[in-house]
């Protein structure tokens, strides 16, 4: 069989969607990683594919920085995971597996 279309999560590994691509999305990857390391295999999900740092976006007016955004799939691959770009449309929290809808 083809490399191609083998599962490339380490066997056994559980998989952990985590919507959103903000700070709180970035702080539950790390954790996740750290606290669990090679038992989960991570998506990060988001529709946008920029981090955006929004601080800065008060100081910009007065020439003092720039609000930039930080490509999500290089954060991702440092913190460990795989970025998905698009968005959550539901949950379903019935018996598992438990099924994601994305929108669009
Ligand atoms: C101008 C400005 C300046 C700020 N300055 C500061 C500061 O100096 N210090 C400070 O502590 N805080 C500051 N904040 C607040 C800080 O930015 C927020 O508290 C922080 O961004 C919240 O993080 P979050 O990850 O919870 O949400 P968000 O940053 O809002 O991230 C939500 C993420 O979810 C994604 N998303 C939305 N819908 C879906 C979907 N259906 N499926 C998947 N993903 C989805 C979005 O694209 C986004 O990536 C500032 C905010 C603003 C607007």
């Amino acid at each position: 069989m083809s490399d191609k279309y083998a599962d490339p999560r380490p066997r056994g590994a559980l998989k952990v969607v985590v919507a959103g691509g903000g700070v709180a999305a970035l702080e539950a990857t790390l954790a996740l990683r750290a606290l669990a390391e090679e038992r989960v295999w991570i998506d990060l999900l988001s529709p946008d594919p920029r981090f955006w740092y929004r601080p800065l976006a008060v100081v910009e007016p007065f020439g003092m920085g720039r609000l930039h955004g930080i490509e999500l799939a290089e954060l991702a691959e440092a913190a460990g995971a795989v970025f998905t770009l698009g968005a959550l449309a539901s949950v379903d929290p019935g018996r598992p597996p438990q099924r994601l809808r994305l929108r669009g």
